[in-house]
């Protein structure tokens, strides 16, 4: 029996899912006590309770993976542990039916995420009606999250702007000039560059007709990042992290704030100095959070460690709380999602504990495009909430998604965190092949896998988290025994997988398992320079950049 207080109405949403999920009856009350102090949650006698309903979510999953949890408080490391859903190229994130992806976001509340946060890729459309379906999505996600108590972030760049955006007014994205040595590598060729006459204006114009469209499915927050895509290298912009896009941000804020008066924001200082390898972008951030009234409704800057990122630094002061940014999806591994699972638990282990420690983080935005990182997710939720290191997880994971216990939950795990050793390889379309670099453990992997699904329930074996991880431990035996090339096996897990993740239609060139190999139209750029004047491939436009 679960019970609550009737006149909370998220409280009785948050009851339901969790009484869904119980494997067995449990007598709980649950309640909100802001008494207990900031990220703080309680179970004890029966009750539990949280100061707030991310939080609550959090003792609610310790209970549902531990019906036996020990009485205590629990508070987290971190206070700010969202999950980054990239919604684009017709991904998990676009393509799942909206009542598995809402399943999808309470799961993930209950290992430990408070927010979700969602991009609205405006690039791909000429106007919200012709994104109406995307838009619509990310309309009943938030307003899915907002009934459950979860918190939205709403995901943009500075300078974006619709497909037909304006040639003339468009952002230079080349190097060569004004410190920039490397081309912004994502970059669309439709953004806007808010130094030209009418730029500024067009970009909020822009951005108007966008939340015009989302107005009723008000974020908690938005995030506004510079780069990947976006940005502009052009003399009266550079360095566009600490002038432009700066520039562009304190327009933004006041519009925004126009459509959602409580909104908050982030500022993501997502590849700063990457184009121009120095410090300076961070550097103008840090001292415009500090001075300028403009930005005082910012309360976190995303920056990413991973890649050795200057806001990390000891001595560098940014002036507000940090959000990690961690790369689980795309990592050493293409087609990414093309061969289920891909756990990475020594990797996101060191980054923990080489930045956990550090007092100015808050909390992360794992980037995530798809199911088939389930496990990263997981091992970075309770990481931040509780410090705990990945083989745990990885244990307490399979125990609660299989049933498995004892010495076979043991040697599951092992093989699980062995396919980290499996994981990297070469993907040649043209040839169908996919060679694993290290594939000397690849049977003992796939054995031990084998063995636990043969174990379990019936039930159990159709879980799509588990089966995702048997299904790449199933393809990486197959690719081996058929010489890394593409058999009709590895075909027909391919195809399992894609629809599983429901990848079908997702693009071919980089999201999708290699299910037919020559297929390159995609969905990426499918609006070719013919209509729009933009490189109809990153290969023209580097082509034309060599000229
Ligand atoms: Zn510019």
């Amino acid at each position: 029996m679960v019970r609550y207080d009737k006149n909370d109405a998220i409280l009785a949403n948050i009851a339901t899912a969790f009484e869904k999920r119980l494997r067995a009856p449990l007598d709980v009350t649950l309640a909100i006590d802001p008494s207990l102090g900031k990220a703080t949650g309680k179970w004890e006698g029966g009750v539990a309770s949280a100061s707030s309903y991310d939080q609550l979510y959090d003792v609610l999953g310790r209970l549902l993976r531990d019906p036996a949890l020990p009485a205590g408080t629990y508070t987290s490391v971190k206070e700010f542990c969202t999950i980054y859903f990239a919604s684009h190229f017709n991904n998990y994130m676009d393509m799942a039916p909206m009542d598995e992806l809402c399943e999808y976001i309470v799961d993930l509340a209950f290992w430990g995420m408070s927010a979700i946060n969602i991009w609205f890729d405006m690039h791909f459309f000429r106007n919200p009606e012709e994104g109406r379906v995307k838009i619509d999505r990310l309309r009943e996600a938030f307003k899915f999250a907002r009934k459950m108590g979860i918190l939205t972030i709403l995901t943009t760049l500075s300078n974006e702007a619709w497909n037909d955006s304006v040639p003339a007014l468009r952002a230079d994205w080349t190097p060569g000039h004004d410190g920039y040595v490397y081309p912004l590598n994502d970059h669309f060729h439709l953004e806007i560059c808010p130094s030209k006459p009418g730029g500024m204006e067009l970009i909020k114009q822009y951005r108007r007709e966008m939340l015009e469209a989302i107005r009723d499915a008000a974020p908690d927050y938005v995030a506004i990042g510079g780069y990947d895509e976006g940005g502009c290298t052009c003399t009266a912009c550079a360095p566009w992290g600490g002038n432009g896009h700066l520039r562009t941000v304190r327009e933004l804020i006041p519009l925004y704030k126009e459509f959602f008066p409580n909104v908050r924001f982030i500022l993501s200082a997502w590849q700063f100095g990457t184009y121009n390898q120095k410090t300076i972008e961070f550097d103008l951030l840090a001292e415009a959070l500090k001075t300028d009234e403009a930005f005082r409704d910012v309360d976190y800057v995303i920056s990413e460690p991973q890649y050795a990122r200057y806001a990390y630094r000891p001595d560098v002061d940014m002036g507000r709380p940090l959000l990690t940014f961690p790369e689980i999806s795309m990592y050493k591994m293409k087609p990414w999602g093309g061969y289920g699972a891909n756990p990475l638990p020594r990797m996101l282990d060191n980054l923990w504990q080489t930045y956990g420690g550090d007092k100015r983080l808050a909390g992360c935005v794992p980037y995530s495009e798809g199911l088939y990182e389930d496990l990263n997710k997981v091992i970075l939720l309770r990481q931040y909430r509780d410090g705990q290191p990945a083989a745990k997880t990885i244990r307490e994971y399979l125990a609660y998604e299989t049933g498995l216990t004892g010495e076979l939950l043991e040697k599951t795990a092992k093989a699980v965190e062995a396919m980290e050793e499996t994981h990297e390889r070469v993907f040649d379309r043209a040839a169908h092949t996919a060679i694993i670099v290290n594939p000397e453990r690849v049977e003992e992997i796939e054995a031990a896998m084998s063995e636990a699904d043969a174990a379990m329930s019936a039930a159990a074996r159709k879980n799509p988290r588990w089966r995702i991880l048997l299904l790449r431990a199933r393809v990486d035996g197959a690719l081996k025994r058929a010489g890394f090339v593409r058999n009709a096996e590895v075909l027909s897990i391919y195809n399992e997988l894609a629809v599983l993740c429901h990848l079908l239609e997702a693009n071919g060139q980089s999201q999708r398992p290699d299910l037919d190999g020559d297929d390159t139209e995609g969905i990426y750029f499918i609006k070719p320079n013919q209509e729009t004047g933009m490189d109809a491939t990153p290969e023209e436009g580097r082509a034309k950049l060599k000229k």
